[in-house]
């Protein structure tokens, strides 16, 4: 998948990415060199606020009542075949939860329904005799309230649905520690466990719970940390300064997202957001000290950081750093999501 469009002022493809899987750019002072990025982003995965703010309105519109029936656009969706799909229907909905970044429904008599979005899959609420319809359309939940559908943009169809029953649910729980509720300690222990750069171990699913590539951006600068840093050579104060910036960061976005869909079904889900401080603002003013954001195009990825802020000024763009990415980096999207 070619994610990546840069088209410099000049309206000339830019050279420099279409060579090998590390592709690096920087940008010079802003704003005489102001470029920014007009790649074609995809919307990115729903990440830890976004799932929230999900199960909240959930919450609000399912708690109690009853799983009428589920259709399905295609069966590739459905990555369970025991117990059936049907198994499901007429049964009322007892507890919702988050399991890392995907979202988990409790029915009675011990089943789940176990959601993945994946980059593309969407939820949307609709009235009751909603139908499933059209190429996004993959699946549609009969409430008793209302219709759940989740949709998917795109071809490649990614999202997931399970039928799991209550005692093989934590096979679905990647495993991560949830930070805004762990001790420092355990934060360290999980960040330190292996040597790693920042980037990658955050967005471990396996480590820390619903962290992906745009609030694990967020948080990095926040921190002042460089993505690029390696997990056991931090100091105890930045380890301290990282975890405060995770909780911060995290935190405020929730309370952020809760506020825009007041009591609105979430609409617009997507990683790229005005209020964000570099995630998806290549070439944009840093909202601290008003140099431009630059970025580290990997593969599919696309990492964003200050480097006045983060990396002491120093626009990350060596050799060693192809080498440390290669050896460090997931190249596909996907693949950070199921990192180990
Ligand atoms: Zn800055």
């Amino acid at each position: 998948m070619a994610i990546v469009n840069n088209q410099l002022p000049t309206g000339e493809p830019s050279k420099i990415f279409g060579r090998g899987p590390v592709k690096v750019s920087s940008v010079g002072t802003f704003p005489n060199h102001r470029r920014s990025s007009t790649r074609k982003s995809p919307p990115g995965m729903p990440e830890l606020p976004d799932i929230v703010v999900y199960l909240d309105a959930l919450e609000e519109r399912i708690a109690g009542t009853e799983l009428e029936s589920v259709s399905i656009a295609s069966p590739f969706l459905l990555r369970t075949f025991d117990p059936p799909l049907e198994a499901t229907f007429g049964r009322s909905v007892t507890e919702l939860k988050r399991l890392g970044k995907r979202i988990a429904i409790g029915l009675d008599g011990e089943l789940w329904l176990v959601l993945h979005l994946m980059i593309a899959g969407r939820l949307n609420w609709k009235p009751t005799g909603a139908k499933l319809s059209g190429k996004v359309g993959q699946a549609l939940f009969r409430f008793s309230t209302g219709s759940l559908i989740l949709t998917e943009a795109g071809s490649k169809k990614r999202a997931s649905l399970s039928v799991v029953r209550s005692e093989d649910l934590l096979d679905h729980d990647p495993g991560g520690i949830d930070v805004l509720v762990c001790s420092v300690e355990e934060f360290r222990e999980a960040l330190t466990l292996t040597n790693r750069t920042l980037k990658r171990q955050l967005t471990n699913p396996r480590l820390f719970s619903g962290i992906g590539n745009a609030f694990s951006d967020e948080i990095l600068h926040r921190a002042r940390l460089s993505p690029i840093s390696q997990t056991q050579k931090l100091s105890d104060d930045e380890v301290h300064s990282l975890f405060a910036a995770t909780r911060d960061v995290l935190q405020e976005w929730i309370t952020r997202l809760q506020n825009q869909r007041k009591a609105n079904f979430p609409g617009r889900v997507t990683a790229f957001r005005p209020e964000m401080a570099v995630h998806g603002k290549y070439g944009q003013p840093c909202p601290v000290c008003g140099k431009p954001v630059q970025r580290i195009v990997y593969a599919e990825n696309e990492t964003n950081y200050c480097a006045q802020c983060q990396t002491g000024g120093r626009v990350l763009a060596d050799r060693s750093l192809s080498r440390l990415l290669k050896q460090d980096w997931p190249r596909r999207i996907e693949d950070w999501e199921e990192a180990d």
